[in-house]
């Protein structure tokens, strides 16, 4: 086979089988939009709308004037970042680590990387429950691996079960993916569930990579548990995922890291050492005055998000067409749309989930992403990390669109 080309340029088959991510594909034209004057509500955006806490900014600030941030640091991060990302993990997912389990990346999508490409030999099957973040078959391909979806729906809450899982196993199996709350559904597992999966999973003698990036935003009283907490036969063979991203609204700054057992945390050193030395310091020193400043800021955010999911879950289940799941957790809610599929709205008729979409976008100037974007086609992902006053006004368009 000819290799692939993008734009008369060679591009190894492996890259040119990427698509974009949709989600930033969405937010992007809306932007894109709005900066030609466009009133554009956005539900797209997978980020908090919070500026960073203050910690974090005057830590970045004095680690600006510190020459000891202007140079090279260790791969696998500065020492006080990994003490702090060791304390937070013991006291929010309650596993045992020190500094010696904890590698730190540019952001969670990198440890996520990473993880498969510390893990995956050619044609390694994952499993990664359906609908799905897009990055994940994406970085499982990338790692040489071959990502398995195991569809969920919204009769189980979006949740996977040892039956779903026994159905998608093959000898070729070698990690379970696990993310809870998840994206885009808000799906939080409860511990019996967790104790089947996670058993399950040891029984079959495999790996597990847990995304962990919204442990703080769960409703409800609803409990983040981390799977190897849970399930503590699996801790030598899981990775955890996480970051400053979501908890601390820096999405920006690029600070994630994999929690595991010190010789996976090993490898990944070197893996990382080839890949990009050492994250930025001066967003290090950021995370580090993030993690030390404490939850305030994070327990703000999370009563915003509360507010903010009542209104627009009650918002969307008075929408015609749309049914609703309540999100347990995370920033989206994740409707079904097929009661408009086969109908006429603004005149045209909708086929598909990604045709609604772009019609919301052409016709209300309301962003939401596509189900297919999440392998889940018949579904709208909306994020609810917008202001009060946006949702209400988006809802309303999106009320007037349908009536
Ligand atoms: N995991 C999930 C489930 C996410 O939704 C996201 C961001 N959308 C990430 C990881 C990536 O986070 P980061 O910005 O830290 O790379």
């Amino acid at each position: 086979m000819p290799p692939a080309t993008i734009g008369g340029t060679a591009i190894s088959r492996k890259v040119a089988a990427i698509s974009e991510s949709a989600t930033l594909a969405m937010d992007r034209r809306a932007k894109a939009l709005r900066a030609g004057g466009a009133s554009v509500i956005s539900f797209a955006a997978g980020e908090p709308d919070f500026p960073s806490p203050e910690a974090a900014v005057e830590a970045a600030v004095k680690a600006c004037r510190d020459p000891r941030a202007h140079h090279y640091s260790p791969t696998a991060g500065l020492p006080e970042l990994r003490e702090a990302i060791a304390l937070k993990t013991r006291r929010d997912a309650g596993l045992t680590v020190t500094s010696d389990n904890v590698l730190v990346t540019s952001g969670t999508k990198q440890a996520v990387a990473h993880a498969f490409t510390l893990l995956l030999d050619p044609g390694d099957e994952v499993l990664i429950p359906s609908p799905y973040w897009v990055t994940y078959p994406e970085a499982v391909a990338l790692a040489g691996g071959v990502p398995v979806a195991v569809p969920t729906d919204e009769s189980t809450g979006f949740r996977i079960s040892v039956d779903s899982l026994e159905r998608s196993i093959t000898n070729r199996t070698k990690v379970l993916l696990f993310v809870s709350p998840n994206n885009p559904t808000g799906t939080v597992y409860r511990r019996a569930q967790m104790e089947e999966i996670g058993r399950w999973a040891v029984a079959k003698g495999l790996w597990v990579v847990c995304d962990e990036i919204y442990d703080h935003f769960t409703y409800e009283g609803i409990q983040f548990l981390s799977l190897p907490a849970v399930v503590p036969e699996l801790a030598a063979r899981s990775i955890c995922v996480n970051g400053v991203a979501k908890a601390y609204s820096m999405t920006g700054w690029r600070v994630g890291w994999m929690i595991a057992d010190a010789p996976v945390i090993a490898a990944g050193i070197n893996l990382q050492s080839h890949v990009c030395g050492n994250i930025s310091n001066v967003s290090q020193f950021a995370a580090v005055g993030a993690l030390d400043s404490g939850l305030a800021t994070v327990d703000h955010m999370r009563a915003a998000f509360a507010k903010r999911r009542d209104l627009i879950v009650e918002g969307l289940s008075r929408l015609p067409g749309f049914e609703c799941v309540p999100p347990d957790g995370a920033f989206y809610v994740f409707p079904s749309v097929s009661g408009l599929l086969g109908r006429k709205v603004a005149g045209r008729l909708i086929s598909s989930s990604l045709q609604l979409a772009n019609l919301f976008l052409e016709e209300a100037s309301v962003a939401v992403v596509p189900g297919e974007a999440f392998g889940a086609a018949g579904y709208l992902r909306f994020s609810y990390a917008l202001g009060e006053g946006e949702i209400e006004e988006g809802l309303v368009r999106l009320e007037r669109l349908l009536a």
